[in-house]
């Protein structure tokens, strides 16, 4: 059994009206997908997607002609190239898929076969006003959502907090309440400051006031030892990592005790091989292991395998904030859009890898030679 091709493509969704998301200073007027496509020497397709594939075709020939089961060896072969060049993980998702189909088997079995469904929460990705937000949240619950995540970064803090307490008021218990502060990481043409330790821990005090469950990315990503210390002075659980680049790096956050939370997103970071045993680590220490999907359908549907089928979480990220963002946008290269059910449930499908089956139509449309927001 031979790997016999690897197509990569890029793709625009246009976006009108735009979507103006809450941690971006430019509103998107397109939203981009690179899909990755690994061939069998049989005729069978694994799918990816989720990140630009920055530089990958010089490395092509070290996968050419491998067996595709060969996982732990793609997997750190795809490692090495993180280092080298850009995150090219989508492959290793596409050869997951492609093994799934090859031994007849959903990947959320290969992981592990904990569970084939998790629970989604809302994550909202505008700032609106606080009446917008309540009418926006209550949706949400009525949508079966057990939880709904709102964004900070609004000019005055005031506002954001106004958010919270407008939010949490009118939820009054109904779904939990997640904070994402947006500190972590910053898109390439915007060089404001993450929070100060004090900036973040007044933040903080304010969320427990408000009860609410998570906050998330309250500092820089590289600040350990005021993620540690924020950790021990609050009763609100702090969450982080979905833009960590390597793997190692979220073993020192376990081992410095930075995080209740632990959101890798595995089309981003370390792919199945390498979240699957970290998702295990994560939970023998006692914390959550839930990852970031804000991403496209592809993305979502490799996370939701991965955490269900190994450790299971309370609730899963669903980018979720119509009319600006829908799952029409968000899934616009797939037949199908990865949904809820009327109780908030995503499940995994029992087809053999992931499950995914391409719109080629709407991809052809969409095709282009850019692969970022720019
Ligand atoms: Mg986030």
């Amino acid at each position: 059994m031979q790997i016999v091709d690897i197509q990569i493509t890029h793709h625009q969704l246009p976006l009108d009206p735009p979507f103006p998301a809450s941690w971006d200073t430019q509103p998107r007027r397109r939203f981009p997908a690179t899909i990755v496509r690994v061939r069998d020497n049989e005729g069978r397709t694994g799918v990816g997607s989720g990140d630009a594939m920055v530089g990958f075709a010089d490395y092509a020939s070290l996968f050419i002609g491998q067996d595709p089961r060969l996982l732990e060896r793609h997997a750190a072969v795809l490692d090495n190239i993180s280092f080298h060049a850009g995150r090219c993980w989508p492959l290793e998702i596409a050869l997951w898929d492609l093994v799934g189909q090859i031994e007849g088997r959903p990947v959320w079995q290969k992981v592990g076969g904990r569970a084939d469904r998790l629970q989604a929460y809302a994550s909202l990705g505008t700032h609106r006003t606080p009446a917008e937000t309540v009418v926006l949240a209550l949706q949400a619950v009525e949508a079966g959502f057990p939880a709904v995540k709102i964004r900070f970064g609004r000019p005055l803090l005031e506002d954001d907090l106004a958010v919270v307490a407008a939010v949490s008021g009118a939820l009054a218990g109904r779904a939990r309440l997640l904070v994402d502060c947006n500190q972590g990481w910053r898109m390439p043409w915007d060089t404001q400051k993450p929070w100060s330790y004090a900036q973040a821990l007044e933040v903080a005090q304010e969320l427990a006031r408000h009860g609410v469950y998570w906050m998330e990315e309250p500092l820089h990503r590289a600040d350990y030892a005021g993620m540690a210390k924020l950790r021990g002075a609050t009763t609100v659980k702090i969450a982080g990592g979905e833009g960590t680049r390597e793997i190692y790096e979220f073993y020192t956050l376990l081992e410095r005790g930075c995080l209740d939370v632990y959101q890798p997103d595995v089309v981003w970071t370390g792919g199945m091989v390498q979240l699957r045993q970290l998702a295990f680590a994560v939970a023998e220490a006692g914390s959550l292991f839930t990852p970031h999907t804000w991403g496209n359908g592809i993305g979502l549907l490799a996370n939701l395998h991965l955490t269900a089928g190994t450790v299971g979480a309370p609730f899963l990220e669903f980018p979720w904030d119509p009319p600006f963002w829908t799952v029409a946008r968000r899934d616009f290269m797939l037949v199908e859009a990865v949904e809820v059910d009327q109780a908030g449930w995503l499940t995994c499908s029992h087809a053999p890898g992931l499950g995914i089956v391409l719109d080629e139509e709407q991809l052809a449309r969409t095709l282009s030679g850019r692969s970022t927001y720019q």
